[in-house]
Formats: structure tokens, sequence, C-alpha cells
């Protein structure tokens, strides 16, 4: 039965072993937003930890149209067919945003989606980039622990998605279009400070020049930048999704980068750090759902909201009354 108990021990072993359908299970536990689940996942992600962290963790991202799906599709087929066990997971913000999907399209890396060494997990949907953000990196975990050696992570540039993908991944790649000069004047500036590579995809026909051309002006402004990794100095690559050329030269990068971080000891520590960090963004989450869920907080922030945009209370004040009246209820 779907909903037979299944004990805590029972579904690490079925994760351990590498069984899609507990990892999918656990998955599903993780994602749950039921109270009496909360307790449950935790313990079966406690037990999992010494088991998890040896993947090497890709974050992905590009506009809508750059070829994220069919890259990863590629990329993806390249590396089961390589050995490897991969997991590709997404970051969606548009589901908090909308409840819609940019990403979670069905039809999307259908060859991967049936390959025996792959598993493909839509972004959690839930109403706070907070929550999808745990949801994802405890996912990833769990994927680990099943013996997914390498992760995906796929998201597309909207509001904050990329800086928490960052967060969560070993390397960072943008999937770019040819065509540099008109695209840069539309891309958020900070995010090429996050890269540790730009891929120009579509790399194939008629487009292979202005593909390179594209490739040197996104190097050369990567040179000029601060690196995001220290020691890896990012650069600018060409790939077709389609033909696969290039694909496998990506992975050699990503073997290099692995190598080179891990021999100066800044992987590890990224990692120690991304862990603190994660620390602090998690409780900040709670706190703030802690904040607004409260109901004298929601009883007061709708007359506070008034008086503010009335202009007949300043917002410090009203701030203040509003943790006041939170306090209150903690005594
Ligand atoms: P996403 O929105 O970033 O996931 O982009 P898709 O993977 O859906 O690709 C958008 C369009 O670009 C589709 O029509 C793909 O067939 C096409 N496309 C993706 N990669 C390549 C490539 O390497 N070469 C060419 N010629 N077309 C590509």
């Amino acid at each position: 039965k779907q909903d037979a108990p299944i004990s805590v021990q029972e579904l690490k072993k079925g994760i351990l072993s590498g069984n899609r359908a507990r990892l999918a299970k656990g998955i599903t536990l993780i994602e749950s937003n039921a109270a009496h689940h909360f307790d449950y996942a935790q313990e079966l992600l406690h037990s999992l930890l010494p088991h998890t962290g040896r993947s090497i963790r890709i974050g992905i991202s590009g506009v809508p149209g750059a070829g994220k799906s069919t890259f990863i599709e590629t990329f993806g087929t390249y590396l089961c067919d390589k050995g490897h066990k991969v997991a590709v997971l997404a970051v969606d913000p548009s589901s908090s945003i909308n409840g819609g999907s940019i990403l979670g399209d069905k039809t999307r890396m259908e060859e991967l989606a049936r390959n025996p060494f792959a598993f493909i997990r839509p972004s959690p949907s839930e109403g706070t980039l907070g929550g999808v953000h745990r949801k994802t990196r405890e996912t990833m975990l769990l994927c680990e622990a099943a013996g997914f050696d390498v992760i995906l992570i796929e998201t597309v540039g909207v509001g904050q998605s990329e800086a928490i993908v960052r967060s969560m991944v070993d390397f960072f790649m943008l999937l770019v279009l040819t065509g540099a000069g008109d695209e840069l004047q539309g891309m958020k500036k900070g995010i090429m400070e996050l890269v540790d590579g730009i891929v120009v995809n579509k790399a194939d026909g008629d487009n292979i020049p202005l593909a390179i051309r594209t490739k040197s002006e996104y190097s050369r402004i990567l040179h000029f930048l601060q690196p995001a990794t220290k020691g890896w100095g990012g650069k600018a690559y060409t790939c077709s999704a389609i033909t696969g050329k290039g694909i496998p030269e990506l992975w050699d990068v990503l073997e290099d980068f692995s190598d080179t971080t891990k021999k100066s000891g800044v992987f590890q520590e990224r990692r120690r750090m991304q862990a603190k960090e994660w620390l602090y963004s998690l409780m900040d989450h709670q706190l703030k759902m802690m904040f607004y869920k409260n109901e004298a907080v929601k009883e007061l922030l709708p007359i506070l909201e008034n008086e503010v945009m009335s202009g007949n209370k300043t917002v410090t004040a009203a701030v203040k009354q509003a943790f006041q009246a939170f306090m209150d209820t903690l005594k």
C-alpha cells in the first residue's frame, strides 16, 4: 500500500542501496509541509548525513531558451554513459511567485528521464524561495546518499534564485546564447561574478563563427573580474547541446576544477562555508515564518499598514509595535 508506514531504518537502507522508489519517498517526506512528516524526514536525513557529500554539485543557469534542458539532457546522458549517476534538481523561482512554473514542463529531458542512471526531480513548489531552498538542499543530500555522484541544479535567472543555487553548488555555470553584446546589456551585472564558467550553447551550423566570437568576448570579461572561486580563473566555452560537440571537453573542465580546488583546499572550504551560510539562511527563514504566522502579528499588520500609509504613524514606531505584540505572545 502506498501509505503503509515504513521505518526510518528501512527507508535509509533502501536509499543507500540506490532504490529509486525509496529515494522518491524520502524526497516526498522532505518536501512535505505536514508537521508529522518533519521529525521523520529530519531523522532520516540525519542518519544519512555520513553518506552525503561525495559528488560534484553543478549549478546551471541561463535565460529561458538558452538551451538548459537540451544541454542537461545531452550532458547528463554523456555522463551516464561514462558510468556516472546523475541527479537533476531544479530551483524554480516562479513557483514561489505565481504558483506557475518556468522549468516544470514535464516533456523536457525525456531521454534522460528514462535513463536508469539518472534521476530527475522538478522544483519543489512552496510559497517561499526559502522553502524551495531548504527542500532542494536536503533533496541533494538524499540523492548523494543514494549514490548519485553528479548533481545538476538548474535555475532560471530571476530574482535571487541564482545566488541561492550558487550557495549550494561547487561549480556554477551560465549557459548563454551567441551575441554577447546584446545579451550583456540585459544581463544582471551581479551574475557574472557568481560564475565559474560560461558556456556559449548552440555552437553549431552557421552559428559557429559567431559562437566563437561570443566566447572570446565573455572570456575577456571574466578575465577582468574577481574569480568566483579562489584560484580558478573562469573562462568561456562553446558547445552544442544538439550535436554534442564540446560536451566531453566541458566535463574535462569540471574534472580539472574539482582536482584543482580539492588540492588547494578551496573545494572543502567552500562546502564548510556553505553549511554555515545555510545555517543562517534557514534561521532567517524560520524567524520570518514564526513572525508572520503569529496570530497577534497577523491581526496587527493590516492596521499598522493603514496607519503608515496614511501618514499617521512612523514606520519605525509601527515596527516596534509589531515586535512588541510578537514578543508579548512569547511570554
Ligand atoms: P531552456 O529554456 O533554457 O531549457 O532551453 P531549451 O533546452 O528548451 O532550448 C530552447 C530551444 O533551443 C529549443 O528549441 C532547442 O531545440 C534549441 N536548442 C537547445 N540547444 C541547442 C543547440 O545546441 N543548438 C541548436 N541549434 N539549438 C538548440
